[in-house]
């Protein structure tokens, strides 16, 4: 018998562009295309585990996650759900990766945000799902119209995927605009998978969740931007009591249950204990955030979408592709002449291309001189 490897459904799925570019950096270049905050996790959490993991028992926990954190994330998590409703995960990598394992029939139709979150794509392919990209357009704040929707649904739609705070744009959905898609997915009976990873991160009107109102609705995230715990991989997903078992099966059967330790951080994390640091971490990104504009302003000629949450800034360098080439190759050319990493836009899907993103995840020294070297390289080369 003929037998091929790998499988079908893995054929021409690869590690994103993201990390292929962070493989071409070496430690001397500075890193604009973070996809985590630069500050470490906060003291008081790890000096909790410090004092306490001695005392802890350190087997499996029950699948769903230890009942203690079920109950504060379905606390804190901003919209009604009880804790029966809450599964602990590795990460919303896990969640995402659940939530379409249990929705996904062979061929359904998955729509996913172009440009978008890269995984998404292909986490859809992998369950033998068919992704289908719903176009954001920056003219209309690389956000899905509630006009526009209607027209992306098809029969085979089983669920669509929305991201806000958005990575790569920085772009959220205003509380109306969520309510105003909500009540048409409900209405065609099309599930929302909400990836409410940087929701706590925002720098306008505190970002609405879907969850307020849909009815279908299942929604992912985490402790990995919130806390700066990105390799804690904890995160959790809710959803309605009819697919929440299932979602539970298949964490027991894929992972068990997501590590004890990092269960115990994020109940100490949301109790509220880290609070005081992760205001001050907070406050540092907004810092931040007012710095990279400034020097966009001084440095580049380029227009972006002021960022409302997240921290990243998609930037429209278009204009200069005649002359530089696609964004992957203006990317790897900052890298190799210009030591600074940036995420070409295409990373992302096509409608990414002309843009670059930049991360502002990273430390005031990097985004000042980062941004003053991506200047001299369009004047220069
Ligand atoms: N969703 C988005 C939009 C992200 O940017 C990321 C991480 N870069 C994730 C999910 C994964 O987050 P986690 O660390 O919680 O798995």
């Amino acid at each position: 018998m003929n037998k091929h490897w790998p499988s079908e459904r893995m054929r021409g799925i690869e590690r994103t562009l993201i990390r292929q570019i962070h493989d071409k950096a070496d430690p001397s270049c500075l890193d604009l295309g973070l996809g985590e905050p630069s500050f470490p996790t906060p003291a008081s959490i790890r000096n909790h585990l410090k004092a306490n993991i001695d005392r802890w028992h350190l087997g499996y926990t029950p699948n769903a996650g230890l009942r203690e954190l079920r109950e504060l994330i379905a606390g804190q998590c901003g919209f009604a759900v009880s804790a029966d409703q809450v599964c602990v995960t590795i990460g919303a990598e896990e969640g995402i990766w659940a939530a379409l394992t249990v929705t996904v029939d062979p061929r359904d139709e998955i729509l996913v945000p172009d440009p978008g979150y890269p995984a998404y794509e292909s986490l859809v392919k992998i369950v033998g799902g068919v992704p289908k990209k719903y176009p954001l357009d920056g003219k209309n704040g690389f956000l899905l119209r509630s006009e526009d929707v209607g027209s992306c649904i098809s029969d085979k739609t089983k669920a669509v995927i929305l991201n806000s705070p958005n990575n790569p744009t920085g772009a959220v959905y205003s509380k109306k605009e969520l309510e105003k898609l909500s009540n048409i997915l409900d209405e065609k009976n099309v599930l929302v998978i909400s990836d409410e990873v940087y929701r706590e991160l925002y720098f306008g009107e505190k970002p609405g969740s879907v969850a307020d109102h849909a009815r279908n609705c299942v929604v992912v995230n985490s402790v990995s931007k919130s806390f700066s715990m990105t390799g804690w991989r904890l995160g959790w997903c809710t959803a309605p009591s009819k697919l929440i078992e299932s979602i539970i099966s298949f964490n027991q059967l894929a992972v068990i249950c997501p590590p004890v330790i990092s269960q115990h951080a994020a109940i100490f994390a949301l109790k509220g204990l880290a609070d005081e640091e992760k205001k001050q971490n907070f406050e540092e990104m907004q810092r931040r955030r007012a710095l990279a504009l400034t020097c966009l302003e001084k440095y580049t000629p380029f227009e972006y979408i002021v960022p409302q949450g997240a921290f990243y800034i998609f930037m429209d360098v278009s204009d200069k592709m005649p002359e530089y080439g696609n964004t992957l190759e203006i990317s790897l050319r900052i890298l190799a002449e210009k030591k600074v990493v940036t995420i070409p836009g295409v990373a992302f899907g096509e409608k990414g291309e002309g843009y670059l993103r930049i991360s502002f995840a990273a430390s005031p020294e990097h985004i000042v001189e980062g941004i003053r070297r991506i200047g001299q390289f369009f004047k220069a080369a």
